[in-house]
């Protein structure tokens, strides 16, 4: 049989692909390499599925994404933020906005978010075909053919979709094999390179701070001595070094060749500067209790009470009447720059996103087609197209998924 249509990759880019050219009348096979669609989706969020960022102006959504934004305004026209909340609403899934306008399904399950696909490609009578790994794909000229299968069934059709994915969390099915295809078809791959990834550091006494978690902190960002990034959120310290949001959004700007000229001050406190901050511990160590560790309990969590301590040398019984104004400003400059060396970033296993993929000059814009491959459509994180956490990149593949999948139909 020959599809009108056929979609390798069974994750948020490709389903949202499959349901939209299926609902346009096109036979379509969905080809996943595992046992079941969807993998990574349902880890996003924590399971609760940060499925987009409730910014619905195209170009102030766009604009959050970065230097390359520009590529994805036009089908963020035809299918934004606005866009993607009606097709998950109108289809019965609840959703709530949390702070920094994230959304998830009410349900807090993105098992849900999976099952309004699940749903929809029966409706329009999608093909899915689980556990059918591609391993080739066959070029004519400037065409697609067919493709392998691993047990070498061949699929033939008119269109391809191709939605593999990045590399990161492997585990999930993204093992990057869309990057092989896309080279050998004569397509320019900006080098993919783990992105939204914890920050491992140099610190001995990181094991002290795991489980830390800072709400509103300010991560500054130093090369050489000159600040070159600031990012203010929720940050989480680990065993080896930092997570949480505002660590992850700080990875984007990392470049791992560097990694060791870099360090990061943590502002533990960014709503008070030094003077304030000064003023309000001396208001602390005046009030009530004799030893300074019992002082700080308004200001610090226990857990980084100890390492203030040990880093400022301050003996934690000491009388709080007795701490000099050098000891004092030594508190405020570890409370406001705590500086840690950066060692690497957290490879691919942990990453949450790929950066790099197919070079965005070889795409239209508008269509999501190859200018090489005129037969074929590419979306979701195999684009060198990403945003920072809160839903940009689930956004990125709901986006893209839906104008290739619209495209591939008028195709011709
Ligand atoms: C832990 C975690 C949490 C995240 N949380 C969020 C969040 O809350 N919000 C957000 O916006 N983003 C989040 N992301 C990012 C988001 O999940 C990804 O950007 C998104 O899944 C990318 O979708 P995709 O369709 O491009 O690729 P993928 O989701 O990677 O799907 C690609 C699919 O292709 C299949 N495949 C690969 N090779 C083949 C082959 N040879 N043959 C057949 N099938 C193949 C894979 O098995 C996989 O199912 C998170 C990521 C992680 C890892």
């Amino acid at each position: 049989m020959k599809y009108d249509i056929a979609i390798i990759g069974g994750g948020p880019a490709g389903l949202m692909a499959a349901v939209r050219s299926a609902e346009l009348g096109a036979s379509v096979v969905l080809l996943e390499k595992n046992v079941c669609l969807g993998n990574k989706l349902l880890l996003t969020g924590g399971g609760r599925c940060n499925l987009t960022a409730n910014i619905q102006d195209p170009r102030v959504f766009a604009n959050r994404l970065g230097p390359k934004a520009k590529f994805l305004l036009s089908a963020l026209h035809k299918f934004g933020v606005k866009e993607t909340l009606d097709f998950f609403q109108s289809r019965g899934l609840a959703i709530q906005v949390e702070d920094n306008n994230r959304v998830f399904p009410a349900s807090n399950k993105a098992t849900d978010v999976l099952a309004i696909f699940t749903k929809a490609l029966k409706k329009y009578q999608v093909e899915v075909r689980t556990s059918s790994a591609v391993k080739k794909i066959v070029n004519q000229g400037k065409k697609i053919i067919k493709i392998v299968l691993a047990d070498n069934q061949e699929i033939v059709a008119d269109n391809f979709i191709l939605t593999t994915g990045g590399q990161s969390y492997p585990q999930t099915g993204s093992s990057g094999d869309g990057y092989k295809w896309l080279k050998q078809s004569g397509h320019s791959l900006i080098e993919p390179k783990p992105s939204l990834t914890p920050i491992l550091v140099e610190a001995n006494f990181l094991k002290d701070l795991e489980g830390l978690s800072l709400s509103e902190a300010k991560l500054n960002l130093y090369q050489n001595n000159k600040k070159i990034s600031s990012i203010s959120g929720d940050v989480v310290f680990t065993g080896t070094g930092l997570s949480g949001p505002a660590a992850l959004d700080l990875s984007r700007v990392i470049d791992p060749q560097a990694i060791k000229t870099l360090t990061v001050e943590i502002d533990f406190l960014p709503q008070l500067d030094a003077l304030a901050l000064d003023k309000k511990l001396q208001q602390a160590l005046t009030a009530g209790a004799k030893q300074i560790k019992n002082n700080l309990s308004g200001l610090v969590s226990p857990k980084f009470r100890n390492v203030l301590f040990k880093l400022s040398q301050i003996n934690p019984e000491k009388k709080s009447s007795l701490i000099s104004r050098e000891e004092r400003l030594t508190l405020v400059k570890l409370l406001k720059n705590f500086k840690l060396k950066l060692k690497a970033l957290a490879g691919f296993e942990r990453a949450m996103i790929t950066s790099g993929g197919v070079a965005l000059t070889e795409i239209d814009a508008r269509t999501m087609r190859s200018k090489i491959i005129s037969n074929l459509y590419i979306g979701g994180e195999l684009l060198d197209l990403d945003g920072p956490t809160g839903g940009f990149n689930l956004q990125i593949c709901w986006t893209s998924g839906y104008v290739a999948g619209e495209s591939a139909v008028e195709n011709k």
